[in-house]
């Protein structure tokens, strides 16, 4: 895979203009997000962090196209999502956005060089070709030895190897992670946040990782911080980002999220 050749690094990649996200719960309207606005140049690795219910999931869905906002607009690439159809925005998702998911949803009955070809499934390669780069896929991410593995004798940091060889098979601008490392012990979190950080820096990729995980701070360029479906910013970010690195640094895994 080539770096990317596409935006310059100047060019932010995704421009998130003054989006909000309202959703109706019974007689209640829910302020998912209210007013975000940012931009993230091409080739950056950023975390999306906050508590729960903070609006995280809705940014990261609004941005990869799952999701549309009520107001505002979403810019992926020079494309603004919303004068999409259904049909081409999914489309355009599977062609741009790389999923990583933090229960790995891999299918069981599939093996680890199946499971990364899937996607190409949508494309018209020949299956020899869509084998080929799944091994690439794999190789990529230090797997090559495992290809015809079940991901039930995988470990939990390799599964999630695998779903990452199948987020960039399609060698995707974006990767969009939700929670990777939430189901992993610190030392495979650890890698595979130098994973993520690796494919930033050697292929250029794009990648917004929601998150909980005070380890991130040190693997990615940029912290956004939403608290109540608000991004804070100035003085209100610096404080969100010293509090999570004292997180960090204390081994308090879960002070940025969960239950405050
Ligand atoms: P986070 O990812 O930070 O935990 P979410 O983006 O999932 O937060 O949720 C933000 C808010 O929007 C929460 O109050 C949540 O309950 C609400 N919400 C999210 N999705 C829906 C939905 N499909 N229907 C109703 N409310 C929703």
């Amino acid at each position: 895979m080539e770096p990317l050749a596409g935006p310059s690094e100047r060019a932010p990649l995704i421009e998130i203009r003054a989006v909000s996200r309202r959703y109706v719960r019974g007689v209640d309207e829910v302020h998912a997000l209210e007013r975000v606005s940012l931009a993230i140049p091409a080739g950056r690795f950023v975390a999306f962090m906050g508590p729960s219910g903070s609006g995280k999931s809705t940014l990261m869905n609004l941005v990869s196209g799952i999701d549309r906002p009520s107001e505002g607009e979403v810019i992926v690439a020079g494309q603004s999502l919303g004068e999409l159809t259904e049909d081409e925005l999914a489309d355009w998702r599977a062609r741009h956005v790389g999923l990583i998911f933090q229960f790995f949803n891999l299918i069981p009955v599939l093996t680890a060089i199946e499971n990364v070809a899937l996607p190409l499934l949508l494309t018209d390669m020949p299956k020899a070709e869509r084998l080929r780069r799944a091994e690439t896929a794999l190789r990529v991410v230090g797997l090559e030895d495992r290809l015809h593995h079940l991901p039930r004798t995988l470990s939990g940091g390799e599964q999630q190897r695998v779903a990452i060889a199948r987020a960039i098979v399609t060698d995707p601008d974006l990767i969009v992670a939700d929670e990777p490392t939430g189901d992993l012990d610190a030392r495979n979190a650890e890698a595979i946040l130098e994973l993520l950080r690796s494919l930033k820096n050697d292929f250029g990729k794009t990648i917004i990782m929601v998150t909980h995980d005070p380890r991130a701070l040190r693997f990615v360029d940029e912290a956004f911080h939403l608290d109540k479906g608000i991004l804070l910013e100035g003085e209100e970010a610096r404080r969100a980002d010293q509090a999570v690195q004292l997180a960090a640094g204390g081994g308090l895994i879960n002070v940025a999220g969960g239950g405050r």
